[in-house]
């Protein structure tokens, strides 16, 4: 389809040029519920995609009810049918859809981020394993990560930001459990017997989940725009935000409150410090145990 550029874009002409977004491109990695709406609120406005998902990863009927995608979609890939949803809203956007485990094929993730050269890393994935990887990556490769995740129950959640040079998301998540960054509704819940992920991804409602993925979505746009327009305001050095959906006695004091943190690195850290990149994999490989096993 042939498209009016001077119409399509006429709403944001007055906010920002939107050609300079046109050659700039972010890897997506994980386009479930969160991924999927950050991919298409980029992708309709230019930004060029690597869509990133686990092979096999097919649009399922329960997923319907917080994804982009509907019935047309079922058992159809998402990367796929998320690339032909966004090519709907903006023909032009340029897309690559890749099927890959990012946490079982680091090498090939290295190869990926090498080749396309990206402004951003989307950390949109739901487990552990695979944020550490992607910051871990992206400091390797000097190129931003910006992560989300939504907590326990959908009552908020939480985006991070690792710029190169600065803390890496094993820092930020590290210093959260030792502070009071994160709310521990989780304690309550007897996670020894239970499926982490799918936990984490079953109680949420799709509105819950927006909410923090169009903050990370916002984060995201305001790096690839390079100062052009500030659609944020965030402090230079900030890169954790904690967003409550809603009150929570103890934890949110107020609906609707976001947090922003700075959290150092940690003086010890092998993948963000000064270290080899033999200890950098030892350590990778320390972290991604550790948490299998919890
Ligand atoms: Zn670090």
């Amino acid at each position: 389809m042939n498209m009016n550029r001077g119409e399509f874009y006429k709403r944001v002409l007055p906010i920002f040029r939107p050609e300079c977004l046109r050659n700039k491109n972010a890897i997506v990695v994980g386009v479930g519920s969160g991924g999927g709406r950050v991919a298409t609120e980029l992708g309709r406005l230019g930004v060029g995609l690597i869509l990133i998902d686990l092979p096999g990863e097919v649009l399922e009927e329960h997923n319907i009810l917080r994804h982009e995608l509907g019935y047309p979609s079922l058992g159809k890939l998402k990367t796929e049918e998320l690339a032909k949803h966004i090519h709907r809203l903006n023909p032009e956007t340029a897309i690559e859809c890749i099927s890959l485990d990012v946490v079982a094929h680091k090498r090939e993730f290295r190869d990926i981020v090498e080749a396309w050269k990206p402004e951003l890393v989307l950390a949109c994935t739901d487990n552990e394993p695979s944020r550490h990887l992607l910051s871990e990556v992206g400091v390797q490769r000097h190129v931003c990560v910006i992560g989300a995740a939504a907590y326990t129950g959908g009552i908020g959640g939480e985006v991070w930001i690792s710029r190169p040079g600065a803390p890496c998301y094993g820092c930020i998540t590290a210093h959260q459990q030792k502070s009071d960054t994160r709310p521990k509704t989780q304690s309550t819940i007897d996670y020894t017997d239970l499926d982490l992920p799918e936990l984490r991804s079953t109680c949420a409602l799709n509105l819950d989940i927006a909410q923090i993925a169009l903050i990370q979505t916002r984060v995201a746009l305001n790096f690839l725009l390079n100062g052009q327009v500030d659609l944020l305001g965030l402090p230079e050095k900030a890169n954790l935000i904690v967003f409550a959906n809603r009150r929570l006695a103890g934890h949110f004091e107020r609906p609707l409150q976001a947090e922003t943190f700075h959290i150092p690195r940690q003086s010890d850290c092998l993948t963000c410090g000064n270290h080899s990149p033999e200890e950098i994999d030892l350590e990778a490989e320390r972290i991604l145990q550790n948490v299998k096993q919890r």
